[in-house]
């Protein structure tokens, strides 16, 4: 699988080269090799996308189109992203330097998302309300939005972008996209299946490009209804003031520390393997990434040799081999950042008791070797700061109540796992973190069924599940007069 040497937007279901005519290289991270160009867009190209986003939404093959054949498409879209899966799996690989393997577990998952979303097009309705007077009828429907703007990172660019796609696409609105500039290519194969599976165009429209040029004037524009963002949380902040300023909604999922905490009691190979896959999957490039790591003293020893023997003996290389168990990270800037914390971490007093070296993998690539501090606490910034990479902060906690501060002591509040045999601890400490998912002797568990939010400073709004569809509708309470009486002088006293 190769990539064609250069891409243009997608809009209204044509390829359309950038008004500046301007490219920019997208590079293979396993290699440091160019792969190939893609349009930069400005805010000229992602006018003409809003618009024709808007004019799809207005078009009455959109807008008249049953809510069950709006489910039609998606589940259409869903089978074409399976009989795909393998060409898509490859193409994120070599963008983005993730395991082949897994791309291809995403990508074979991928389809689920739609089905279930095709399942809820035609469950979206409202209410009768029972107002106190008997003579008016009054009901609620769920409208769409409008256009909305998609907005994604690179680490997962399909996942991430289906998130808010299949959603949106299920409750009647129009997208318009702008996929991570590391990170284009999938998301433009994406439009050119949705154009297949039947959805008329400019349904779904992708400008590709950087972030402070079309990312920018993609949220500042006027015409769009809500903002749908997944990154970083300084982007978010950003996001969220320029669409308040405009009274638009946005649904934000953001950054994350999330913790990992092991109890005495817990089953400790399972736990050891949790924290491994916790923060060493996909090398620590998830938002869900388990990176602080707090083990109760009576295991603290075992867990940290497990832990570390299984770091030491992860092959590091070429991510499209089936034998490769972390991949490099998906640019330089990103190597370097990672290299950098682990730098202020020993700064700050930390011991790297394993990896903490940065190494091309033999391939030119962007590697960073999996790596664990210790003596390390929550007042480092190794520790309060999300670093995106293979890098786990092991620390010592004594009692349970303890952890749950610690635990608890950060801005963030996306995900968080707890290792224990005690099913009344388990339940008391989830309910008592401060985080939107909980795994307990699980880590990285994900359902498009399953709801998902980040608390704190770790997003706004919901993903997947039945309530991530009141994230793209609007409620609409509609009275009726039903009686046959004279409508009131409303001047008139009534006795
Ligand atoms: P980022 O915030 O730098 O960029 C994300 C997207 O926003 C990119 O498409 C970028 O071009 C765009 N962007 C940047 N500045 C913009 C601006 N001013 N206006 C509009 N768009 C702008 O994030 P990243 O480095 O690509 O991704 C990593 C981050 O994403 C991490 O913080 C990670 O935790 C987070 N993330 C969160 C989730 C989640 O579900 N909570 C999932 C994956 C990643």
């Amino acid at each position: 699988m190769s990539h064609p040497s250069r891409y243009d937007h997608h809009i209204g279901g044509q390829q359309v080269p950038p008004s500046s005519g301007e490219y920019f290289t997208s590079t293979n991270p396993a290699t440091g090799q160019a792969l190939y160009e893609a349009a930069r867009g400005n805010a000229t190209d992602v006018d003409r996308a809003v618009n024709a986003a808007r004019d799809a939404f207005e078009d009455p093959r959109w807008r008249d189109l049953s809510q069950t054949k709006r489910g039609h498409l998606l589940r259409r879209l869903g089978d074409l992203i399976g009989e795909h899966a393998d060409e898509l799996a490859e193409m994120e690989t070599l963008d983005n330097g993730k395991l082949l393997r897994e791309m291809r577990g995403q990508m074979a998952g991928l389809p689920e998302y739609y089905y279930y979303y095709a399942g809820l097009a035609d469950k979206i309705q409202g209410d009768v309300i029972p107002t106190s007077d008997r003579r008016v009828l009054n009901y609620t429907t769920r409208e769409p939005l409008g256009v909305v703007g998609a907005i994604t990172p690179w680490n997962s660019p399909l996942t991430l972008t289906t998130s808010k796609l299949a959603p949106a696409l299920c409750a009647g609105n129009t997208v318009v996209i702008k996929p991570s500039e590391y990170t284009s290519a999938t998301v433009l194969r994406l439009a050119e299946l949705i154009e297949e599976a039947g959805f008329p165009p400019g349904a779904v429209n992708v400008v590709t490009g950087f972030g402070a040029e079309a990312g920018q004037a993609l949220v500042d524009h006027r015409t769009l209804a809500k903002i749908s963002f997944t990154g970083s949380t300084v982007t978010g902040a950003k996001i969220a003031a320029s669409a308040a300023s405009r009274f638009i909604g946005s649904t934000l999922e953001l950054g994350g520390k999330s913790p990992n905490i092991v109890f005495d009691d817990a089953n400790i190979p399972n736990a050891a393997m949790g924290v491994v896959a916790g923060i060493f999957a996909a090398a620590g490039q998830t938002c869900i990434a388990g990176s602080r790591v707090f083990v109760q003293r009576g295991v603290y020893d075992e867990l940290l040799d497990r832990v570390a023997a299984r770091a030491r003996s992860i092959k590091i290389g070429d991510p499209m081999l089936v034998d490769t168990e972390l991949g490099p990270l998906a640019f330089a800037d990103q190597r370097d950042k990672v290299a950098g914390y682990v730098d202020l971490g020993v700064k700050e007093g930390a011991t790297v008791l394993t990896g903490g070296k940065a190494t091309d993998g033999g391939l030119g690539g962007f590697f960073y070797e999996p790596t664990v501090l210790t003596d390390v606490d929550n007042s480092m910034r190794v520790v309060r700061e999300e670093i995106f990479g293979p890098v786990a902060a092991i620390m010592p906690f004594e009692t349970e109540d303890e952890v749950a501060q610690l635990a608890n002591d950060t801005e963030y509040g996306l995900a968080a796992g707890i290792w224990t045999t005690n099913l009344s601890r388990a339940h008391r400490l989830a309910a008592r973190l401060e985080a939107g998912t909980i795994w307990i002797n699980t880590y990285r568990a994900m359902s498009p069924m399953s709801p998902r939010q980040g608390f704190k400073n770790s997003g706004v709004g919901i993903e997947h599940g039945q309530a991530s569809i009141r994230e793209y509708t609007r409620l609409k309470s509609v009275w009726v007069n039903t009686s046959e009486e004279p409508v009131a002088d409303p001047f008139v006293l009534r006795s």
